[in-house]
């Protein structure tokens, strides 16, 4: 069990290389929402909060997090000794909701307990694959051309998994365009963040032409029910994100047949263990699952790819290396990939397997909140 002394709340922003363009809004930069946590015995460690600035993609903010961290979850969990496993649920018995603001301060934890037992967070996780494969998600773009130099340029990186935000009005002549110029045995999946309907059944099921290997989240993130008779009538896959916020969710989804792949994103779930938990589910259940991104620092960047190593992770995750978002990561050394597109999950370091950049982050700083116990 960790005796917690204190948690530091930062925020600093860093400009994405390029914007992203999802059916959600436009992202130039990201408010950046990190923690900092200290132990009684002496160690510290970082993690990072993955919500955004706006409330486009999920209800939480960075704004509702930092309130929800400093007034609520964190002086329950500083009162408390509690370890990763265990965090969830002494949180849960103050507070409501609030998942991306929990997740930060439970991801903290294991990486704390790493720190203590001089292990790696994969290793701790129980991990077990050595190396992961690497996805990207692509924005939208004006025009297919765009696009279509974009993926070339992914195909030629490695990327083992090529994603592409669609949304109604954007889809069916981007993904032909793409599809057309890669060829038929480039792994290609669109993602449409909910953005569709019931009614938008011909144009989904257009999308079967493609070969693509999945559909995520096309409808609203609380039609489990419409989701399922989608399923019904497509071949492809479907992949579910936004409606998958606990393990819960999970059997709702295979009870309906809501489709047959998830998505599942540590610092949108509410942390590792449920993470883990719903991982053991759907390998369980026969579903395939890999883990998402959300345009994080290599800090968050870092919890994922352990999550990653996971055994039923078998399809590419969104683990972009660092270069990919970022001029300069905020750690070192930053996240790579190797050009037939695989990151190396650090076994052979503590913790989360990089040293965090403090001046930079000093640097880049522009508001703080110190809570001590
Ligand atoms: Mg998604």
């Amino acid at each position: 069990m960790i005796d917690l002394k204190s948690l530091t709340l930062r925020e600093i922003r860093l400009t994405l290389k390029e914007p992203f363009v999802a059916a959600g809004g436009v992202q130039e930069h990201r408010r950046i929402l990190l923690l900092e946590m200290r132990s009684r015995d002496g160690h510290t460690a970082w993690s990072e909060c993955v919500a955004q600035e706006r409330p486009g993609y999920s209800l939480e903010t960075i704004d509702t997090a930092w309130t929800a961290l400093r007034d609520d979850l964190a002086p329950v969990l500083l009162g408390a000794a509690a370890d990763g496993q265990h965090v969830p649920a002494v949180l849960d018995a103050h507070v409501r909701g609030h998942p991306m603001a929990t997740a930060a301060l439970e991801m903290a934890c294991w990486a704390l307990e790493a720190e203590r037992q001089n292990a790696s967070l994969a290793c701790l996780l129980g991990g077990t694959q050595a190396r992961v494969p690497v996805g990207v998600a692509l924005g939208m773009e004006s025009d297919p051309s765009t696009l279509v130099e974009k993926v070339r340029r992914c195909v030629g990186e490695g990327y083992r998994k090529i994603k592409l935000k669609i949304a109604p009005g954007a889809d069916r002549r981007f993904v032909a365009a793409v599809r057309e110029a890669v060829g038929p045995d480039i792994p290609l999946a669109v993602d449409a963040n909910g953005t569709y309907s019931r009614a938008d059944l011909d144009v989904l099921r257009s999308l079967d032409a493609f070969g693509l290997i999945m559909l995520e989240q096309p409808l609203h993130r609380d039609d489990m029910a419409g989701h399922a008779a989608l399923q019904r009538e497509l071949v492809t896959p479907i992949c579910l994100d936004e409606s998958v916020t606990t393990s819960r969710d999970i059997e709702a989804m295979i009870r309906w047949g809501s489709g047959r792949i998830v998505n599942v994103k540590p610092g949108r779930v509410g942390g590792l263990a449920r993470a883990m938990n719903m991982h053991d589910l759907c390998r369980e259940s026969g579903l395939a699952a890999w883990v998402g991104g959300m345009l994080e620092t290599g800090i968050g960047r870092a919890f994922n790819v352990a999550l990653a190593s996971l055994p039923n992770f078998s399809l590419p995750g969104d683990l972009s290396p660092s270069s990919r978002y970022w001029e300069r990561d905020i750690v070192e050394p930053e996240w790579t990939m190797s050009t037939d597109g695989f990151v190396d999950v650090p076994f052979d370091r503590p913790g989360l397997g990089v040293e965090i950049d403090r001046d930079r982050i000093e640097n880049l700083t522009r508001r703080a909140d110190h809570i001590a116990s």
